[in-house]
């Protein structure tokens, strides 16, 4: 399978299981069609019919287009199973078609003038009626008559009322499903084709096994305190019916464990290889808490460390890494109500990983005045071609994360981050201060920059908050910003895994994005 699959197989190693592919099959809707940006060895759209249970294949080198005026040449290719219908990942480098591949565009089709499309393919001549997100209309497939082993074809796109001229697919380039790009997808895939078995179950799960639901069961079981055995580690759990957060009903301790660990696979790829600053409420989110960096002496063995070399008489020596899943469990455990992972890794301290815009409301800054804020970062970065992404942090503010390639001093994603954040702010000069007492901001906003430095953390994703009804910092989709309904706490530890299920997680999209940022002055 290559080194690639080895590569997957190293980076999931504690939770990786294949899982078959969703059922696909019989539509109710009618015949199937998606096109596939695939990027193997060259650039490519990959355009498929469903045709009696098998998807009838073509390879176009340039796209479809819904302008009437081009005609694209399509290598007709081999049938594909109907389980390739809506995959999108990666396929290991050495197998055939290895490289990256999204659902450029999905939808319905109909033959047209033609009862039996087989016969229409076998006979040279395909009209397609497709309803698509971004394909509409008519298209039609001509073959060409090629060389001996290639079956070159000609597609257009008819003048009817979807046509239009000068369309380009090459400016829409993301998935219609998840809305990532093919550098977003091959970051950090969501799924693995395997050619060497059966279709059915050749679509991998890249993604962390979630917690069986065994697991909360066996946790309801125990008494007040009590032997957990969780991601196969066994944990001593105390006060478990302690109430940690206000609410109706209340928040108990056995609730966070059971939302630790049920979020620990999903909240791990930005904690791992951090040192971890724990914000602890052991009685309570109403209580006053404090910080605690030291790990503890009682801590089990197998809870990840680092030694920060560079502690002065009186500083933390030895920090937890959250490195396994049961780590995050055990944080709860310990009273952490919130998760601040460093912005490097303990490998490089010096070295952050990421560049942190933290949009923070002043007494007088409405939600629409932050959204403001947030939506002008937006078409900022969006303007330079930067990728990030925006969490409500749970509380009252907004985030902006933008994930960096190796090189970068936290001097200079701080430089950039204020250059950015000034641009912005002389849009708008009167929502923001940049005076650094809070009374003398007046009540408006501050755009924060400084965060941007060593052992200066902001809230994990999904980090739960001490605040009543344990509301939780979540990732959003940039359109998300445009929802009238989106407020900077409106899911809690009890509402956003429903989230999650539905919208996937949109931070994925930063795993591994490795990117240069671009000159600001
Ligand atoms: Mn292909």
């Amino acid at each position: 399978m290559g080194d690639l699959l080895e590569v997957y197989r190293r980076k999931r190693d504690f939770t990786r299981t294949p899982e078959p592919a969703g059922a696909t099959g019989w539509s109710p809707d009618g015949r199937r069609f998606v096109v596939q940006r695939h990027r193997a060895r060259r650039l490519h759209y990959d355009l498929r019919f469903e045709v009696d249970g098998v998807l009838v294949s073509w390879a176009v080198p340039k796209g479809p287009t819904l302008d009437p005026t081009v005609r694209r040449l399509a290598m007709h290719v081999e049938d594909h199973p109907v389980e390739y219908l809506h995959f999108e990942g990666v396929i290991p480098e050495g197998e055939y078609g290895g490289g990256d591949v999204i659902v450029w565009d999905t939808g319905t089709w109909e033959p047209v003038k033609a009862d039996d499309p087989h016969a229409a393919i076998e006979g040279g001549e395909l009209h397609a009626e497709v309803h698509g997100e971004k394909l509409h209309g008519r298209l039609v497939l001509v073959r060409r008559g090629g060389d001996e082993g290639a079956d070159p074809w000609m597609l257009l796109h008819k003048r009817d009322q979807y046509a239009v001229e000068g369309w380009d697919p090459e400016e829409h380039p993301r998935s219609v499903l998840s809305g990532r790009t093919n550098d977003e997808v091959k970051a950090d895939p969501d799924r693995m084709w395997r050619s060497d078995v059966p279709a059915a179950e050749a679509s991998v799960s890249l993604l962390p096994e979630s917690l069986p639901d065994e697991a909360i069961d066996e946790l309801e079981a125990l008494g007040t305190q009590g032997t957990w055995e969780v991601f196969g580690r066994r944990l001593k759990v105390t006060n478990l019916d302690k109430v940690l957060f206000p609410g109706d009903p209340p928040v108990t301790k056995r609730e966070l464990l059971a939302y630790a660990a049920r979020i620990a696979p999903v909240a791990l790829p930005y904690l791992e290889g951090r040192p971890l600053n724990l914000h602890r409420y052991p009685d309570g989110a109403d209580r006053k808490g404090f910080w605690h960096k030291q790990r503890p002496r009682h801590a089990p063995s197998w809870l990840g460390s680092w030694d920060n070399p560079e502690a002065d008489r009186g500083e933390t020596t030895t920090y937890v890494v959250a490195d396994e899943p049961a780590a995050l469990v055990w944080t709860a455990n310990f009273g952490a109500l919130e998760w601040h992972p460093w912005t490097s890794r303990a490998e490089a301290p010096h070295a952050p990983t990421y560049a942190l815009i933290d949009l923070d409301p002043g007494e007088r800054t409405s939600w629409a005045d932050l959204m403001a804020l947030a939506r002008l970062h937006r078409t900022a970065l969006d303007h330079r071609g930067v990728t990030a992404r925006a969490k409500v942090t749970g509380r009252r503010g907004i985030q902006i994360w933008v994930p960096i390639a190796e090189g970068y001093s936290f001097d200079e994603t701080r430089g950039w981050v204020e250059r950015l954040s000034r641009t912005v702010g002389q849009v708008v000069p009167e929502l923001v201060s940049w005076k650094w007492e809070v009374k003398e901001r007046k009540g408006l906003a501050r755009l924060d920059y400084t965060q941007n430095a060593i052992n200066k953390t902001l809230v994990a994703p999904y980090s739960p908050r001490p605040a009543a009804g344990a509301p939780v910092s979540v990732p959003i989709a940039w359109d998300e910003l445009d929802d009238p309904d989106l407020r900077p706490d409106r899911w809690t530890i009890r509402t956003v895994l429903d989230r999650l299920a539905k919208r996937g997680d949109p931070f994925r999209a930063l795993l591994g994005t490795a990117q240069r940022l671009p000159e600001i002055t």
